[in-house]
Protein backbone atom coordinates (compact mmCIF):
# COMPACT_ATOMS: atom_id res chain seq x y z
CA UNK A 1 0.00 0.00 0.00
CA UNK A 2 1.52 3.42 -1.07
CA UNK A 3 0.43 5.99 1.59
CA UNK A 4 0.71 9.19 2.66
CA UNK A 5 -0.45 10.59 6.13
CA UNK A 6 -1.54 14.14 6.91
CA UNK A 7 -3.54 16.38 8.97
CA UNK A 8 -5.07 19.20 6.70
CA UNK A 9 -8.33 20.99 7.72
CA UNK A 10 -11.46 20.12 5.83
CA UNK A 11 -11.38 23.70 4.21
CA UNK A 12 -8.48 23.04 2.25
CA UNK A 13 -9.22 19.49 1.46
CA UNK A 14 -12.77 20.48 0.31
CA UNK A 15 -11.16 23.54 -1.81
CA UNK A 16 -8.28 21.30 -2.92
CA UNK A 17 -10.70 18.74 -4.18
CA UNK A 18 -12.85 21.13 -6.35
CA UNK A 19 -10.13 22.19 -7.93
CA UNK A 20 -9.01 19.03 -8.92
CA UNK A 21 -12.05 17.06 -10.06
CA UNK A 22 -12.23 17.69 -13.57
CA UNK A 23 -15.75 15.35 -14.30
CA UNK A 24 -14.82 15.17 -18.47
CA UNK A 25 -12.51 13.25 -17.73
CA UNK A 26 -12.68 11.71 -13.93
CA UNK A 27 -15.00 10.15 -11.47
CA UNK A 28 -15.55 10.45 -7.37
CA UNK A 29 -17.57 8.52 -5.20
CA UNK A 30 -17.92 9.50 -1.79
CA UNK A 31 -18.82 7.69 1.68
CA UNK A 32 -19.77 9.92 4.40
CA UNK A 33 -20.33 7.90 7.39
CA UNK A 34 -21.44 10.62 9.28
CA UNK A 35 -24.96 10.53 6.81
CA UNK A 36 -24.50 6.88 6.05
CA UNK A 37 -22.14 4.43 6.81
CA UNK A 38 -22.81 2.13 3.80
CA UNK A 39 -23.43 4.49 1.08
CA UNK A 40 -21.77 5.69 -1.80
CA UNK A 41 -22.79 9.13 -3.26
CA UNK A 42 -21.64 9.80 -7.24
CA UNK A 43 -20.24 13.48 -7.26
CA UNK A 44 -21.31 14.75 -10.12
CA UNK A 45 -20.05 18.68 -10.32
CA UNK A 46 -17.11 19.68 -8.30
CA UNK A 47 -19.35 21.95 -5.83
CA UNK A 48 -20.94 18.96 -4.40
CA UNK A 49 -17.70 18.28 -3.03
CA UNK A 50 -17.97 20.88 0.03
CA UNK A 51 -21.69 19.50 1.14
CA UNK A 52 -19.43 16.61 3.08
CA UNK A 53 -18.73 16.73 7.35
CA UNK A 54 -16.12 18.79 8.18
CA UNK A 55 -16.68 16.74 11.79
CA UNK A 56 -16.92 13.64 12.63
CA UNK A 57 -17.44 11.71 15.65
CA UNK A 58 -14.60 9.46 14.62
CA UNK A 59 -10.93 9.21 12.06
CA UNK A 60 -11.54 8.32 9.02
CA UNK A 61 -15.54 9.00 8.66
CA UNK A 62 -15.11 10.25 5.14
CA UNK A 63 -13.61 8.88 2.45
CA UNK A 64 -13.04 10.15 -1.17
CA UNK A 65 -12.09 7.75 -4.03
CA UNK A 66 -10.97 9.43 -7.42
CA UNK A 67 -10.48 7.64 -11.09
CA UNK A 68 -9.94 8.72 -14.33
CA UNK A 69 -11.88 6.81 -16.93
CA UNK A 70 -9.10 5.74 -18.97
CA UNK A 71 -7.94 3.81 -16.30
CA UNK A 72 -11.02 2.35 -15.17
CA UNK A 73 -15.06 3.32 -13.97
CA UNK A 74 -15.89 2.87 -10.60
CA UNK A 75 -16.90 -0.88 -9.88
CA UNK A 76 -19.64 -2.24 -7.75
CA UNK A 77 -19.51 -5.53 -5.49
CA UNK A 78 -22.52 -6.61 -3.40
CA UNK A 79 -21.22 -6.93 0.52
CA UNK A 80 -23.44 -8.76 3.13
CA UNK A 81 -23.87 -7.54 6.61
CA UNK A 82 -23.50 -9.33 9.60
CA UNK A 83 -26.63 -7.60 10.46
CA UNK A 84 -28.71 -8.88 7.57
CA UNK A 85 -28.90 -7.32 4.27
CA UNK A 86 -26.55 -6.12 1.55
CA UNK A 87 -25.11 -3.03 0.14
CA UNK A 88 -22.89 -1.94 -2.29
CA UNK A 89 -19.54 -1.24 -1.73
CA UNK A 90 -16.51 -0.16 -4.42
CA UNK A 91 -14.54 -2.73 -5.66
CA UNK A 92 -11.23 -0.63 -4.88
CA UNK A 93 -8.66 -2.75 -7.42
CA UNK A 94 -10.96 -2.97 -10.57
CA UNK A 95 -11.43 0.37 -10.21
CA UNK A 96 -8.96 1.46 -10.25
CA UNK A 97 -9.50 4.67 -7.53
CA UNK A 98 -7.26 6.31 -5.60
CA UNK A 99 -8.82 6.79 -1.70
CA UNK A 100 -8.07 9.98 0.35
CA UNK A 101 -9.50 9.49 3.58
CA UNK A 102 -10.24 13.31 4.66
CA UNK A 103 -8.90 15.04 7.91
CA UNK A 104 -11.74 15.96 9.64
CA UNK A 105 -12.39 18.03 13.13
CA UNK A 106 -13.80 16.05 16.11
CA UNK A 107 -17.35 16.66 16.69
CA UNK A 108 -16.93 15.96 20.54
CA UNK A 109 -13.67 17.52 21.24
CA UNK A 110 -13.45 21.17 19.38
CA UNK A 111 -9.74 21.31 19.48
CA UNK A 112 -8.87 17.76 17.74
CA UNK A 113 -8.67 17.27 14.13
CA UNK A 114 -8.37 13.83 12.83
CA UNK A 115 -5.34 12.21 10.39
CA UNK A 116 -6.26 11.82 7.77
CA UNK A 117 -4.46 9.54 4.51
CA UNK A 118 -4.09 8.85 0.90
CA UNK A 119 -3.69 5.73 -0.59
CA UNK A 120 -3.47 2.96 -3.48
CA UNK A 121 -2.68 -0.57 -2.95
CA UNK A 122 0.04 -2.81 -3.18
CA UNK A 123 1.67 -3.36 -6.74
CA UNK A 124 1.24 -7.24 -5.80
CA UNK A 125 -2.47 -6.73 -4.96
CA UNK A 126 -3.07 -5.50 -8.59
CA UNK A 127 -0.63 -8.15 -10.67
CA UNK A 128 -2.27 -11.00 -9.03
CA UNK A 129 -5.66 -9.64 -9.77
CA UNK A 130 -3.92 -9.39 -13.08
CA UNK A 131 -4.05 -5.64 -13.69
CA UNK A 132 -1.10 -3.78 -14.39
CA UNK A 133 -0.72 -0.80 -11.66
CA UNK A 134 1.54 1.17 -13.75
CA UNK A 135 -0.53 4.33 -14.97
CA UNK A 136 -2.52 4.34 -11.65
CA UNK A 137 1.23 4.21 -9.81
CA UNK A 138 2.02 7.11 -11.86
CA UNK A 139 -1.59 8.95 -11.26
CA UNK A 140 -0.94 8.51 -7.80
CA UNK A 141 2.78 10.56 -7.92
CA UNK A 142 1.10 13.13 -9.65
CA UNK A 143 -1.80 13.12 -7.05
CA UNK A 144 0.48 13.30 -4.22
CA UNK A 145 2.88 16.24 -5.65
CA UNK A 146 0.02 17.95 -5.75
CA UNK A 147 -1.83 17.57 -2.76
CA UNK A 148 1.90 18.07 -0.95
CA UNK A 149 1.36 21.23 -1.88
CA UNK A 150 -1.19 21.89 1.02
CA UNK A 151 1.41 20.81 3.64
CA UNK A 152 4.04 23.02 5.51
CA UNK A 153 7.35 21.85 5.08
CA UNK A 154 8.53 23.96 7.68
CA UNK A 155 6.51 21.85 10.80
CA UNK A 156 6.22 18.51 11.92
CA UNK A 157 3.82 16.29 14.32
CA UNK A 158 5.61 15.26 17.67
CA UNK A 159 3.93 12.52 20.36
CA UNK A 160 4.88 13.64 24.18
CA UNK A 161 3.01 11.03 25.58
CA UNK A 162 -0.46 11.24 27.34
CA UNK A 163 -0.09 9.22 30.45
CA UNK A 164 3.67 9.84 30.97
CA UNK A 165 5.60 12.60 29.50
CA UNK A 166 8.06 12.12 27.33
CA UNK A 167 12.01 12.62 28.26
CA UNK A 168 11.93 13.54 24.27
CA UNK A 169 9.20 14.15 22.28
CA UNK A 170 8.82 11.43 19.35
CA UNK A 171 8.35 13.06 15.96
CA UNK A 172 5.79 11.46 13.34
CA UNK A 173 6.35 11.49 9.64
CA UNK A 174 2.86 13.03 8.62
CA UNK A 175 2.32 15.89 6.65
CA UNK A 176 0.72 18.73 8.44
CA UNK A 177 -0.92 21.31 5.96
CA UNK A 178 -0.32 25.29 6.49
CA UNK A 179 -3.96 25.18 8.05
CA UNK A 180 -3.44 22.81 10.32
CA UNK A 181 -0.09 24.31 11.64
CA UNK A 182 -1.93 27.35 12.35
CA UNK A 183 -4.97 24.98 14.06
CA UNK A 184 -2.10 23.36 16.43
CA UNK A 185 -0.43 26.89 16.77
CA UNK A 186 -3.70 28.24 18.06
CA UNK A 187 -3.92 25.34 20.44
CA UNK A 188 -5.48 22.71 18.78
CA UNK A 189 -4.18 19.04 19.14
CA UNK A 190 -3.86 16.51 15.69
CA UNK A 191 -5.39 12.67 16.62
CA UNK A 192 -4.27 9.71 15.09
CA UNK A 193 -6.20 7.79 12.80
CA UNK A 194 -5.69 4.61 14.09
CA UNK A 195 -4.47 5.10 17.61
CA UNK A 196 -4.32 6.90 20.63
CA UNK A 197 -2.05 9.26 20.22
CA UNK A 198 -2.36 12.75 19.74
CA UNK A 199 0.73 15.08 18.39
CA UNK A 200 1.37 19.03 18.36
CA UNK A 201 3.29 20.43 15.74
CA UNK A 202 7.26 21.50 15.94
CA UNK A 203 9.57 23.64 13.57
CA UNK A 204 11.41 20.63 11.30
CA UNK A 205 14.82 21.64 12.96
CA UNK A 206 13.51 20.83 16.36
CA UNK A 207 11.91 17.31 15.47
CA UNK A 208 15.72 16.96 13.56
CA UNK A 209 17.12 17.60 17.52
CA UNK A 210 14.49 15.08 18.98
CA UNK A 211 15.25 12.80 16.37
CA UNK A 212 19.09 12.71 16.90
CA UNK A 213 18.53 12.51 20.68
CA UNK A 214 16.47 9.73 20.18
CA UNK A 215 19.06 7.92 18.24
CA UNK A 216 21.78 8.44 21.12
CA UNK A 217 19.33 7.72 23.94
CA UNK A 218 20.65 4.40 26.01
CA UNK A 219 19.07 3.04 28.77
CA UNK A 220 21.40 3.66 32.29
CA UNK A 221 23.61 1.13 33.89
CA UNK A 222 21.68 -1.17 35.51
CA UNK A 223 18.22 -1.05 33.87
CA UNK A 224 17.46 -2.60 30.34
CA UNK A 225 14.87 -1.18 27.40
CA UNK A 226 11.41 -1.91 29.02
CA UNK A 227 9.95 -4.86 27.34
CA UNK A 228 6.35 -4.43 28.39
CA UNK A 229 6.52 -0.74 26.61
CA UNK A 230 9.34 -0.90 24.51
CA UNK A 231 10.74 2.48 26.05
CA UNK A 232 7.72 4.27 25.73
CA UNK A 233 6.64 4.70 29.53
CA UNK A 234 3.05 4.17 28.44
CA UNK A 235 0.71 1.14 27.83
CA UNK A 236 -3.02 0.51 26.56
CA UNK A 237 -4.43 -1.92 29.22
CA UNK A 238 -8.67 -1.94 29.61
CA UNK A 239 -8.92 0.33 26.73
CA UNK A 240 -6.93 3.25 28.75
CA UNK A 241 -3.36 4.65 28.52
CA UNK A 242 -1.29 4.26 31.82
CA UNK A 243 1.71 4.76 32.82
CA UNK A 244 3.77 1.22 32.44
CA UNK A 245 4.28 -0.59 35.56
CA UNK A 246 6.89 -2.25 34.79
CA UNK A 247 9.37 0.88 34.29
CA UNK A 248 7.14 3.04 36.49
CA UNK A 249 6.65 5.33 33.08
CA UNK A 250 10.55 5.64 32.28
CA UNK A 251 10.82 3.32 29.49
CA UNK A 252 14.19 2.12 31.10
CA UNK A 253 13.44 -1.33 33.74
CA UNK A 254 15.79 -2.55 36.36
CA UNK A 255 17.62 -5.49 35.06
CA UNK A 256 16.41 -7.47 38.43
CA UNK A 257 13.06 -7.01 36.82
CA UNK A 258 10.90 -10.40 37.14
CA UNK A 259 8.89 -10.38 33.72
CA UNK A 260 6.16 -12.15 33.18
CA UNK A 261 6.89 -16.02 32.05
CA UNK A 262 3.92 -16.73 30.18
CA UNK A 263 4.35 -13.67 28.38
CA UNK A 264 8.09 -13.14 28.56
CA UNK A 265 7.47 -9.41 29.40
CA UNK A 266 5.61 -8.31 26.05
CA UNK A 267 1.68 -8.59 28.39
CA UNK A 268 0.02 -9.84 25.96
CA UNK A 269 -0.91 -13.99 24.46
CA UNK A 270 -2.00 -15.31 21.31
CA UNK A 271 -5.22 -17.47 21.97
CA UNK A 272 -6.43 -19.60 19.33
CA UNK A 273 -9.86 -18.79 18.01
CA UNK A 274 -12.93 -21.31 17.22
CA UNK A 275 -11.27 -20.83 13.34
CA UNK A 276 -7.80 -21.61 12.65
CA UNK A 277 -7.17 -17.61 13.42
CA UNK A 278 -4.97 -16.30 16.55
CA UNK A 279 -6.21 -13.58 18.44
CA UNK A 280 -4.06 -10.71 20.73
CA UNK A 281 -4.93 -10.40 24.28
CA UNK A 282 -4.06 -9.42 27.49
CA UNK A 283 -1.79 -12.02 29.43
CA UNK A 284 -4.25 -13.55 31.66
CA UNK A 285 -1.10 -14.36 33.91
CA UNK A 286 0.06 -11.03 34.51
CA UNK A 287 -2.92 -9.70 33.88
CA UNK A 288 -1.51 -7.75 30.66
CA UNK A 289 1.37 -6.09 33.04
CA UNK A 290 4.18 -7.96 31.66
CA UNK A 291 5.88 -8.57 34.71
CA UNK A 292 5.03 -10.68 38.35
CA UNK A 293 4.98 -8.93 41.61
ZN1 LIG B 1 7.69 -0.01 30.53
ZN1 LIG C 1 2.22 -12.07 31.30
Amino acid sequence: MATLRFFATPEEQYEWLKHYFQPEVMWCVVRDKTRDPYRWWTVQSPEELTLFAHHAPHSLAVCVVLGWYDLGEPRWRRVSLDTGGEYEDIDFFSSHGIEIYLSLYSFEDQHLLFEGWMAVGRPSDYQSLGYNPEQLYRRFRQLERQWRKLMDCSYTPVYRGIAVMRAVPVPYSAGVSYGAVQWCLSGGRLKSALTYAVYDVVPIHQAKQYERALRQFQCPEGTQRCRRCKGGGEIVLEGKVQRCAACDGRGCASISTKWCPHCEGSGSVLVPLYSDRLMVQDCPFCGGRGIIA
